[in-house]
C-alpha cells in the first residue's frame, strides 16, 4: 500500500483521524504487528458522511450516467483482479485464513460480485402504472443516498463487496467501516476505486471500533441506510440505534446451521460436505454447518469417517499450500472457541477428536479440527454460534425428528440436506426455516443468488439484483395530469 501507517480513506485521500488515534492490526498466525491503522471516531465518521453527501449532491457522482457507473464498476473488478495476489496476501495476513482460500475463493468471488453488479447498474428501471383517471403515473428507482456499510472479519473483502458493489451500482455513496481485526483490504479497495476513476466521496473507508466508529455511522442522520453483517447481538444494537432516525437497516447475522444427513445419502459425499461445512474458513463462517444431524442407521459409520476427515485437516502456516486450517482471527476468538470446547465436555458431549489449542513455529492462534458426538439438541454447543472449527454431531430417528431438531434454534441462516430421495430433499427444503438450503452440497454461493437469514439470522438479502433494488433504492411515484 502506498502509505504507512494506514490512514482513513476520505474524499479519495489518505487522512489522519482528527484526534490522531491509531490502532494496531496483527497477524494471528504469527502474533506480529502488521501495521498501525488510523482509528476513526465520531468526528471522522461525520467527515466521511459529509463527503458522501457532497458526492451525491455533486455532478461527478450524483449525476453520473448509469452507463458510466457500470463502466467504473467493471473497471474496479478488473483492478481487483489485477491486484488479486496483493489483496489475498493482505487478507491472509490480517485474518489468518489459508492463502489458497483468499486467492482462489475470496478474491475471484469479489471480482465476480463487482462484475455482476456492474451489469446491473444501467438496467435499473421504474414502471408505468395503469392508474385511474387522466393521469400518467410512473415510478423512479432512486438511490437512498449515503449507505453505511459495516462488515465482520471472517471474509473481509468478500462480504464488503457483497454490499459495496450493489450500493455503488444503484448510485449511492458509501461509507464503509471494516472490522477492526481486518481493515487492510478495505483500505486498498478505496484506493483502487479512486485509481479507476470513482470520484471523491463515492467510497469512503473509516476503520475503527464498533462502539465508536460503527455506532456513530449507525446514528448519523446523514446516512440513508445501514447494511450490516456481523453477530446477532450487535445486529440488535444496530437496529435499536438506527430507530432514532428511522434509518433503513438490513442485517446479515449469525447462524447455527443444520447439516442433515439421511441414511440413504451418498455417505462419502456427505462426509466431505460435512467437513467443508464446518471446517472451511476455520469454521468462522456465518453459514457454517455447525450442527450435523445424522440418521441413526449410519451414525457410527459417519462418525468414523468424519473423525478421520477432521484429523486430516492440516493445521499450519496459512501461506503453506498444504494448510487446511489457518489461524483463528484473534486471541479473544480463540478463547471463545476453547470455552465452547470446555462447555461441550462439561455438559456431557463426547469429544471424538480435536479440541486442542496449538501453535505453528511456536506462535499463533491455532486449534485442531474438533468433533463432538452424542450432542443433545439443547446443549450449549448445539445452540450457540461458536464461530470456530467445532462440529456438534446429533443423531436423529426419522424425517420429522430431523425437522424438529433442525428448526430448534433462534437462527435460520442456512441448512444442508443429504439424501438420494428427491421427495425427501424437497420436503426438507420446504420445512427448514432458513434463508438458504443446500441439497447434496454445502457452501455454494453466487453473486446472482440471494443470501440472508430467517429468524434471528437477520433480514434483507445480499447478492442478486432484486435484493439490491430493495436494499439500496427507494421508489418514487410520479403523477402527471394529462388533461390540463
Ligand atoms: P461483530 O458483530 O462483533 O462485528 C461486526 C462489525 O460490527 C464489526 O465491524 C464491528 O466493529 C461492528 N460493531 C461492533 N459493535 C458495533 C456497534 N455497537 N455499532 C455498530 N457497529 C458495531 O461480529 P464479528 O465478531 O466481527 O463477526 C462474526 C459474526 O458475524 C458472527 O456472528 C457471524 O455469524 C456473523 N456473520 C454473518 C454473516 C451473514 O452473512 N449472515 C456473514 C459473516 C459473518
Ligand atoms: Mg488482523
Amino acid at each position: 500500500m502506498s502509505d504507512a501507517p494506514h490512514r482513513l480513506w476520505i474524499d479519495n485521500e489518505w487522512v489522519d483521524a482528527e484526534d490522531g488515534a491509531t490502532f494496531p492490526t496483527t497477524n494471528p498466525a504469527t502474533h506480529e504487528l502488521i501495521t498501525e491503522v488510523a482509528e476513526a471516531r465520531a468526528a471522522d465518521v461525520d467527515r466521511a458522511v459529509e463527503s458522501g453527501k457532497a458526492a451525491m449532491a455533486g455532478k461527478a457522482w450524483g449525476r453520473m450516467s448509469a452507463h458510466k457507473r457500470a463502466h467504473l464498476l467493471s473497471r474496479l473488478a478488473d483492478a481487483i483482479e489485477a491486484n488479486a495476489d496483493e489483496l489475498a496476501g493482505l487478507e491472509t495476513a490480517d485474518n489468518g485464513k489459508p492463502y489458497f482460500e483468499s486467492r482462489k475463493v475470496d478474491l475471484p468471488t469479489v471480482v465476480e460480485t463487482f462484475r455482476y453488479f456492474a451489469g446491473m447498474a444501467d438496467k435499473i428501471e421504474g414502471d408505468t402504472i395503469p392508474v385511474s383517471g387522466p393521469f400518467l403515473n410512473y415510478t423512479l428507482r432512486e438511490p437512498v443516498g449515503v449507505v453505511g456499510i459495516i462488515t465482520p472479519w471472517n471474509f473481509p473483502l468478500n462480504l464488503a463487496s457483497w454490499k459495496i458493489a450493489p450500493a455503488l451500482a444503484t448510485g449511492n455513496a458509501v461509507v464503509h467501516k471494516p472490522a477492526e481485526q481486518t481493515p487492510l483490504t478495505a483500505l486498498r479497495l478505496g484506493e483502487l476505486a479512486a485509481e479507476v476513476g470513482f470520484p471523491e466521496g463515492a467510497l469512503n473507508v473509516v476503520p475503527g471500533f464498533g462502539q465508536t466508529a460503527g455506532s456513530a455511522l449507525v446514528k448519523h442522520p446523514g446516512v440513508g441506510a445501514i447494511a450490516f453483517t456481523g453477530s446477532t447481538e450487535v445486529g440488535k444494537t444496530v437496529m435499536r440505534e438506527a430507530a432514532d432516525n428511522l434509518t433503513k437497516v438490513s442485517l446479515e447475522l449469525g447462524g447455527k446451521s443444520p447439516n442433515v444427513i439421511f441414511a440413504d445419502a451418498d455417505l462419502k459425499g456427505a462426509v466431505r460436505g460435512a467437513g467443508t461445512g464446518i471446517f472451511y474458513g476455520k469454521g468462522e463462517v456465518c453459514a457454517a454447518g455447525s450442527r450435523i444431524l445424522v440418521e441413526r442407521a449410519i451414525y457410527d459409520d459417519f462418525l468414523e469417517q468424519f473423525a478421520a476427515r477432521a484429523e486430516g485437516m492440516t493445521v499450519g502456516d496459512p501461506m503453506d499450500s498444504g494448510t487446511r486450517l489457518g489461524a483463528i482471527v484473534s486471541e479473544e476468538q480463540l478463547e471463545r472457541v476453547m470455552g465452547y470446547v470446555e462447555a461441550g465436555k462439561a455438559e456431557g458431549a463426547r469429544l471424538v477428536t480435536g479440541g486442542e489449542r496449538t501453535t505453528v513455529d511456536g506462535a499463533g492462534n491455532f486449534v485442531t479440527a474438533t468433533v463432538f458426538a452424542d450432542v443433545e439438541p439443547d446443549m450449549t454447543i448445539a445452540q450457540e454460534e461458536i464461530f470456530g472449527p467445532v462440529a456438534a454431531v446429533i443423531p436423529f430417528d426419522d424425517m420429522d425428528h430431523a425437522i424438529q431438531i433442525a428448526n430448534d434454534t433462534i437462527y435460520g441462516l442456512a441448512a444442508g440436506v443429504w439424501t438420494r430421495d428427491v421427495g425427501k430433499a424437497h420436503r426438507m427444503a420446504a420445512e427448514i426455516q432458513a434463508g438458504t438450503v443446500w441439497v447434496n452440497t454445502y457452501n455454494q454461493y453466487d453473486s446472482a443468488s440471494p443470501f440472508g437469514g430467517y429468524k434471528q439470522s437477520g433480514f434483507g438479502r445480499d447478492l442478486g439484483w432484486q435484493s439490491a433494488l430493495e436494499k439500496y433504492t427507494q421508489t418514487k411515484s410520479v403523477w402527471v395530469a394529462l388533461d390540463r
